[in-house]
């Protein structure tokens, strides 16, 4: 968990609008776009702006608003896609399975076994 920022990392591209993205939200502060490769429907992440790879990285008050932001659009996930739960996941490093370096909550519908809505 010790190193620097890469600033070409894919999610650094996609907040420089050198790559393109599903955009859910955005203001000063945070970016929300769509997974590229979604584990469920509806599968959203949500990004700070400021350089971050991951939550040991970024200043408490920028972590505030990022979670708080989170909240706000798994809100509005859960309002448009009824999914019977949602899960907020976040990996630091690579053995925890993060592969993009640079800080992201996911959000993801999930739906009760069974259902085929998700
Ligand atoms: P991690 O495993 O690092 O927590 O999650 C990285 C996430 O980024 C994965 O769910 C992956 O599908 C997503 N992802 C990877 N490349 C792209 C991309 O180019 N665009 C978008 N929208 N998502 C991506």
């Amino acid at each position: 968990l010790i190193g620097e920022y890469d600033s070409k990392n894919i999610f650094a591209k996609i907040l420089s609008g050198d790559i393109p993205c599903a955009k859910v939200y955005e203001d000063a502060r945070v970016l929300s776009f769509m997974d590229a490769f979604p584990q469920s429907k509806g599968h959203t992440l949500v990004i700070p702006k400021v350089k971050a790879r991951n939550l040991f990285d970024i200043p408490s008050e920028h972590l505030q608003n990022l979670i708080h932001q989170t909240q706000r659009i798994a809100r509005a996930v859960n309002t448009s896609l009824e999914p019977d739960g949602i899960r907020i996941a976040q990996f630091n490093g690579e053995p925890a399975g993060q592969t993009v370096f640079h800080l992201h909550f996911h959000i993801i519908p999930c739906w009760d076994a069974g259902k085929l809505k998700g």
